[in-house]
């Protein structure tokens, strides 16, 4: 700035020290004037203690003001689904859902025919408002109401595993593995010889008898991946055996056979099933077991030991099985399929007519039907994700190819069942209702 005219000329008329000292300001002035002194920079640069911890109060509570906001209108966003979703949906259908979830869980995320499917479940429900939840009375009208599945006539309450509680279970159990590294499910099967030339060379229409074996497992267990063991001897499970007083055949103890089963998986994902020649036995007292499995151990066995009737008549000589015929095909795939469900940790299923049923006798074990019920059939595809209609596409087949080669009524029958089915998941008029009119 230019002082004006006026004033140039005093100071041009004053004495060159003045003029200097006018114009520089004195060191001290100087710095006084550039900084101002420690104590007033650090108040101007940082606020008090006080202060600041204030402004980063205010920082935080921003950010809970952000969060809560978020959560706040992710919660009204799904009560607003809800809502949307009660007012659109069918109200009898939702009850009937909401009903049959104690048994199946939630199925919103299958197709209609599919939810029908498993909404067949229901027929084991009574209906009568005051004994919604008693599953221990079950009305025989509305047991006849699925031709599909067969409602059983007693259902105890202490017994029943419905797909919440196999689920609660599953997860339970695999609470503390933190073994991440695959989830592949692979199923293990293993021969547990020696086996006789003319049973391994059996062929179901040219497929030899253990290679049909595991396609039967890989298509039950569809999205499963099999594998089949190299043949190891009995002998070298170094397992505790015995000599049947009546039969005289030498007998295996099933779970010495399950705990050396196990040795072999590595990973939790992995289940064993061998398929022993020699009988099997529970314990002392007991006689004989067809097959059993240890959810634990993720390990199950079956045995061609007691499949020749001879074998379980007291009044006939004991041969070993000479042929293997369309019978005794069915009774290996029924018992092996029954024995490796239980290693997933499906009981035994009281509610209906299933795959899955408890049996004490080798009759009672093969007047069970070879497919599971609608319950049974939920924690499988939960387990397998596999897709259900394929699934039973699949099993049709393989029935229908063993059936060419080795007919019998049992087969038969559960092609027909099959078929049923697949009409019946098809079906694509059917709405809900359609479930009573099967
Ligand atoms: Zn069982
Ligand atoms: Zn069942």
């Amino acid at each position: 700035m230019t002082p004006p005219t006026g004033l140039r000329t005093l100071i041009r008329s004053l004495p060159t020290g003045l003029r200097t000292s006018i114009w520089s300001p004195p060191t001290g002035l100087r710095t006084l004037i550039r900084l101002p002194p420690t104590g007033l920079r650090t108040l101007i640069r940082l606020p008090p203690t006080g202060l600041r911890t204030l402004i980063l109060l205010e920082f935080w509570f921003d950010w809970f003001v952000v969060s809560f906001y978020t959560l706040y209108f992710i919660t009204l966003g799904f009560f607003i689904w809800y809502f949307v979703r009660l007012m659109f949906c069918r109200r009898d259908l939702r009850v009937r859902h909401n009903r049959v979830r104690v048994l199946v869980g939630s199925i919103d995320k299958f197709d209609t025919q599919i939810q029908n499917l498993f909404m067949m479940s229901e027929a084991c429900l009574d209906p009568s408002p005051p004994e919604r939840n008693n599953l221990a009375k079950p009305q025989s009208s509305q047991r006849d109401k699925s031709k599909l599945f067969i409602c059983k006539d007693k259902i105890a309450n202490s017994e029943r595993q419905g797909f919440p509680q196999w689920k609660v279970a599953r997860e339970m159990n695999s609470l503390f593995a933190l073994n991440f590294s695959s989830k592949r499910n692979i199923i293990f099967f293993q021969p547990i010889g020696e086996f006789p030339s003319h049973i391994l060379d059996f062929k179901v229409g040219g497929i030899p008898l253990l290679q049909f074996l595991c396609d039967f497992l890989k298509t039950f267990f569809h999205g499963m991946e099999v594998e089949t063991q190299e043949e190891i001897s009995v002998e070298s499970l170094e397992v505790t055996s015995r000599y049947h007083k009546v039969t005289g055949k030498k007998q295996v103890l099933v779970t010495d056979v399950l705990t050396k089963l196990k040795k072999f998986l590595k990973h939790r994902f992995h289940y064993i099933v061998g398929m022993s020649w020699t009988d099997l036995y529970p314990s002392d007292d007991l006689n004989f077991v067809l097959g059993e499995a240890s959810y634990k151990q993720r390990s199950a066995v079956f045995s061609f030991g007691r499949y020749e009737p001879q074998c379980y008549h007291d009044n006939k000589a004991y041969d070993d099985i000479v042929e293997v015929d369309g019978e005794i095909l069915w009774k290996l795939i029924k018992v092996m399929t029954h024995e490796v469900c239980h290693t997933f940790g499906l009981a035994h299923c009281v509610f209906f007519e299933c795959a899955m049923n408890e049996s004490s006798s080798v009759k009672e074990a093969m007047s069970q039907p070879l497919f599971l019920c609608p319950i049974c059939l939920r924690k499988l595809q939960h387990l397998c994700d596999f897709n259900i209609r394929t699934r039973y596409q699949s099993l049709l087949l393989i029935c229908h190819h063993v059936q060419k080669y080795f007919p019998t009524k049992k087969m038969e029958a559960s092609i027909v069942w099959l078929e049923s089915c697949l009409q019946f998941l098809n079906n694509e008029r059917s709405d809900t209702v359609a479930v009573d009119k099967v």
